[in-house]
């Protein structure tokens, strides 16, 4: 069966140019970057190139890149690297804001450290998944360290207002980190201009393979590492280097900041047809989340008295694959936390869907799926 693929929030498929060229560092190139001789600085040289295509999507400098093997290892190392340098300094500061609708990698993050004696707040958001901006200036005390806010959520792909939050941040010397896993390769992000200082992502997420992330520091930032090991990526993230996965990383980078625009025209044009097409076929639907800052492939909706549960598995017997909400949580029956925030009622959560648009799509595929949307919906 041919498979349609919707779901390029949870995954994406390697691209055939990123395959390419990590292929020779798992069986050819294979030293370990930390050696000496020439196999070993083969790797290591590899790694600089990939380091600094990272760099420039985000535009910042290659020595504020570390790499990770995931966005929920670059958000925990953002999170408790700071937060247990306050302590290591003794800084008296233990206060961290972050929203209700963040990722569990941070929210989890988070309750970790309040078990450890730090203080976090969780800001709400309005009802199309914006966080307002008066909300984290209230939130602020003379301990907070730390604002954590995602670029753009995973279910709803609301983007936030990632300037006015860094610049809140920083009248007030707080550090500024967002969880972009979801932005980068999807939406153009300077971190120079927007006052980032720390962004996590993720490389699966823009047709690099699963286990490769990477985490951005701002010169001048000091935090602590919480793997304990070896010297690697300046001795703040032990262990040797997933060579093969860093240089996949750095091509998809490259790629994605070559063709971001066309990229981004091309999503949004899937998105708006499903939009308007499954509008014009059930005009009850809800459509979660907001019609203009949202990421370019991200359509998030409920139908009324249906179970995605349900619904997910009758497009799976036509070989399409969607989610009700995060992978991460596609298992849980309990309802998704960001419709919760948003204030989707929970007995029209549970009949959510998110259908996220990817490059390998076609609007062929779009039809196919509001076509049999429409035959096991009105069944
Ligand atoms: N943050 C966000 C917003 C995500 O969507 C995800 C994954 O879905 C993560 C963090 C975790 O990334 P990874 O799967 O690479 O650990």
């Amino acid at each position: 069966m041919d498979i349609k693929y919707f779901d390029n929030a949870a995954t994406t498929k390697v691209k055939d140019e990123v395959f390419r060229e990590m292929l020779p560092y798992l069986r050819l190139e294979y030293g370990n970057p930390s050696s000496v001789y020439s196999l070993g600085r083969t790797a290591k040289r590899a790694m600089e190139i990939s380091r600094r295509r990272v760099a420039s999507i985000l535009n910042c400098d290659s020595s504020e890149i570390y790499f990770t093997s995931c966005g929920s290892e670059s958000d925990n190392l953002a999170l408790k690297g700071l937060a247990y340098m306050q302590k290591y300094k003794k800084t008296g500061k233990n206060h961290i804001i972050t929203s209700k609708i963040e990722h569990p990698a941070i929210l989890n993050s988070a309750r970790t450290l309040e078990k450890q004696g730090f203080k976090v707040t969780y800001v709400p958001v309005d009802n199309k998944g914006f966080i307002s901006l008066n909300s984290i200036e209230n939130a602020i005390t003379n301990e907070t360290f730390l604002i954590s806010i995602m670029f753009a959520n995973n279910e709803i792909g609301t983007i936030q207002k990632i300037e006015e939050i860094s610049s809140i941040a920083h009248k007030n010397n707080i550090i500024f980190h967002t969880d972009a896993v979801q932005a980068v390769g999807n939406v153009p992000i300077d971190v120079k201009k927007l006052g980032i200082d720390m962004l996590s992502l993720s490389g699966h997420k823009l047709y690099a393979p699963k286990g490769i992330g990477a985490l951005y520091v701002k010169n001048g930032i000091e935090f602590e590492r919480f793997l304990d090991g070896g010297s690697q990526e300046k001795g703040k993230r032990s262990g040797t280097e997933n060579i093969a996965g860093v240089v996949a990383l750095g091509k998809a980078c490259e790629i994605a900041q070559k063709n971001l625009p066309q990229y981004m025209e091309k999503l949004k044009t899937f998105r708006d047809y499903f939009f308007s097409k499954i509008q014009e076929k059930f005009p009850d639907v809800v459509i979660n989340g907001s019609l203009e800052n949202r990421l370019p492939g991200n359509c998030n909706i409920c139908f009324k008295n249906i179970e995605s549960g349900e619904l997910l598995l009758k497009l799976d017997e036509v070989g399409i694959c969607a989610s009700g909400r995060s992978a991460c949580s596609s298992a849980n029956s309990i309802p998704s936390h960001v419709l919760a925030a948003i204030g989707v009622p929970s007995d029209i959560a549970k009949g959510a869907l998110r259908i996220t648009f990817g490059d390998f799509n076609t609007i062929e595929d779009v039809d196919f799926l509001v076509r049999n949307l429409e035959r096991i919906v009105k069944k």
